[in-house]
């Protein structure tokens, strides 16, 4: 596919180069579409800011990471409620896996250049302007293009929905108070507002820790999480996560949004890499489409196929999310404790990593979520699980 050179140097620039951008410019530049994509870090994937905890079956459908960016398998996961409840979960069917993140960046950035994008790292994307019917990107040079992919992640989704990012903060320690292959997940709502602390061993007695809440001091918060723990913290990072689900319209005008920057991260647990990986893909095939007919009504097709596979789940998870945001600390102890029957936890053990949220609830069954309403406090609480039910 071309373009002359006196309307678009690109068919497409892309404005950043993590994992949305990077899948995004692997199908572009595979169907012909010239691409630039531009990364404001000087090197991709670094600092890793994510836990690179995914489902392999899921990411298998798109673009799975090489077996060198696998650094451990999930085999458990621990739930701990604010009064010391734990429910457990068996993890072994579902095929999670701790990524490097950082490598799997890099994967994807090798496979964009060899499908033939450009890549210029050190670039930040300042401004897009759409002018007479083309794409205006300034970034140190100025670029035009008939399409702008904004894949900014946190800095895209802050201006369309501030209000649902919170502060995390992450660190990798070296410790021996945790085991490969079990996930740990601690709940209060007092000391991590609508979030949770987490534990996630990626082998050789090293785990990524984090905790994330609304209004909290992120490092203070994790910092308390670990007191009296023996650790020796190896990196340290922090990142803003988003929990508002995707945005109304994944595109406006000639400017195409992906991954985080769309809202494409589970409301629940903020997991955003196969839902943007996914995103990145389905708008390739779309921008490539909509140029090669020209029409661009055919964008439309992106959304319809990301809410395909993703719509239904992320709003039942937005649902949850509602819910868990109303639970008492009494509540999630209930709700803990609901959990971790065997009944419960056998079921949830045989479904799917990525919709947990309808697994949740097919879980309990309609009498066991209605059972599970009846007890807990907050008046809201009872009326959305029940409304789920
Ligand atoms: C602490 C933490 C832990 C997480 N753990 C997990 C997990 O275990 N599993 C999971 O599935 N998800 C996890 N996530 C979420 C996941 O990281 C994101 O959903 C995912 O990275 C979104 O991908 P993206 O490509 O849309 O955006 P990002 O990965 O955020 O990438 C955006 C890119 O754009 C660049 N950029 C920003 N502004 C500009 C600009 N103006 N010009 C040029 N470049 C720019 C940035 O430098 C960055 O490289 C975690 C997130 C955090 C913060």
């Amino acid at each position: 596919m071309t373009t002359t050179a006196a309307t678009a140097e690109y068919d497409v620039v892309v404005g950043g180069g993590s994992v949305g951008g990077l899948s995004f410019a692997i199908g572009a530049a595979s169907r012909g579409l010239r691409v630039l994509v531009l990364e404001e870090d000087a090197e991709i994937g670094e600092p890793e800011k994510c836990d690179g905890l995914v489902s392999l079956r899921a990411m298998r459908r798109y673009i799975p990471p090489e077996e060198t960016c696998i650094q451990s398998r999930v085999t458990s996961g621990v739930i701990h409620s604010p009064s010391g409840l734990v429910a457990s979960l068996d993890a072994s069917r579902f095929e999670v896996v701790v990524m490097d993140r950082s490598a799997y960046e890099k994967q994807l950035a090798s496979r964009a250049v060899s499908a033939g994008a450009v890549l210029k790292t050190g670039v930040r994307v300042e401004g897009t302007a759409e002018e007479e019917g083309r794409m205006k990107v300034r970034a140190g040079s100025s670029y035009t293009c008939a399409y702008y992919v904004d894949a900014t992640g946190p800095a895209g989704i802050l201006k369309r929905n501030r209000a649902r990012l919170m502060p995390a903060a992450k660190y990798e320690i070296e410790g021996d108070w945790f085991s490969d292959g079990e996930v740990q997940v601690f709940i209060d709502q007092k000391r991590y507002p609508g979030f949770f602390a987490w534990v996630i061993p990626r082998g050789n007695g090293i785990a990524k820790v984090g905790a994330a809440g609304f209004g909290v001091n992120s490092f203070k918060t994790l910092d308390s999480f670990l007191a009296g723990k023996a650790f020796k913290i190896l990196t340290k990072v922090a990142a803003p996560i988003y929990v508002g689900g995707q945005v109304e319209e994944f595109f406006s005008g000639r400017t195409i949004l992906v991954g985080e920057s769309a809202g494409q991260v589970k409301p629940t647990t903020a997991g955003g890499i196969l839902s943007s990986v996914a995103g990145g893909a389905m708008a390739a095939r779309w921008v490539a489409e909509s140029i090669e007919r020209s029409d661009p009504l055919l964008l439309r097709n992106y959304q319809r196929d990301w809410s395909e596979e993703f719509g239904n789940e992320f709003k039942v998870m937005r649902r949850l999310r509602h819910l868990f945001e109303s639970l008492s600390n009494s509540d999630v102890d209930k709700i803990v404790s609901a959990l971790g029957s065997k009944r419960v936890s056998e079921r949830l053990s045989t479904t799917d990593f990525d919709f947990h949220a309808t697994a949740f609830l097919s879980a309990l069954g309609v009498k066991g979520t209605l059972q599970l309403a009846s007890v807990l406090f907050s008046a809201e609480a009872r009326q959305v699980l029940s409304s789920l039910a």
